[in-house]
């Protein structure tokens, strides 16, 4: 199609009075080529943001992880602790914790060397996970040769049944340790567990630190009155 050389948009040859309209026709065209830009300049920056999102996401779960055997650390098991604690302070449920620890582990490792003794400690994270199977349950590496296992909805009766289950799951594992022949010459856990009844109107943090507390305690008589067994204190 070829166009008319005199053609104009308004109907006749543009003269000097239409130069105000003109300025304004590619003044309104180059706010269009700016917003079009804003615009793709907000898609990637929701974009950028997407992804730092995702990045922080990453380096959080990281953050919270135990790199040796795939658990959540302490830092991990703060925040899961004191959403167990509002739930079960908001259902009026019994909240347990039991500290795992194992036996004689210096020797352990003393023995068989570190490498074995990291191996070791993968085997019984393997074993508490599956221990602290219902759905809330967290199990976590609480310190070096230490695990904790979070038991919301679970009572005194509940604490000891899952802590039994983890003290024999070890046995069970028939993990050699010469030098815990009382126990059989193989790697066995002393369990202290706490149980309690949370109320809405306690401090959240405080009150988990003292169940742990407790749990320690109980670990503590369970090592003195043998090792190799499992000791509850139902609050
Ligand atoms: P108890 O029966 O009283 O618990 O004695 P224990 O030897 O287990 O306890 P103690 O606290 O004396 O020693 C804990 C040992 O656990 C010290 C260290 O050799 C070992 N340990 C701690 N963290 C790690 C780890 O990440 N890897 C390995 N291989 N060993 C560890
Ligand atoms: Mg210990
Ligand atoms: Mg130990």
């Amino acid at each position: 199609m070829t166009m008319n050389p005199s053609f104009r948009p308004w109907g006749r040859p543009a003269t000097r009075g239409d130069l105000p309209l003109l300025g304004e026709l590619f003044s309104a065209q180059g706010w269009m080529s700016r917003l079009l830009s804003v615009g793709e300049t907000a898609v990637d920056l929701r974009e950028r943001i997407a992804l730092l999102e995702e990045e922080l996401a990453r380096e959080t779960a990281l953050a919270r992880t135990d790199s040796l055997t795939g658990l959540a650390n302490r830092r991990g098991l703060a925040p899961a602790a004191e959403q167990a604690w509002r739930l079960c302070a908001r259902e009026g449920r019994p909240l347990a914790m039991l500290l795992v620890d194992a036996d004689y582990f210096k020797q352990f490792n003393d023995h068989f060397g570190h490498v074995a003794g990291d191996d070791c400690l993968r085997i019984l994270a393997a074993l508490a996970h599956a221990v602290a199977s219902r759905p809330g349950d967290v199990a976590a590496r609480y310190g070096g040769e230490e695990f904790l296992l979070l038991l919301p909805n679970t009572d005194g009766v509940g604490a000891q049944h899952v802590a039994e289950r983890m003290r024999s799951a070890v046995v069970g594992a028939r993990l050699p340790h010469p030098q815990n022949l009382i126990h059989g010459g193989v790697v066995t856990v002393s369990i202290g567990a706490a149980t309690t009844w949370p109320q809405p109107n306690q401090l959240v943090a405080a009150s988990v630190s003292a169940i742990v507390e407790q749990a320690d305690q109980a670990l503590y008589e369970a090592k003195s009155s043998g090792r190799n067994r499992v000791n509850v204190k139902d609050g």
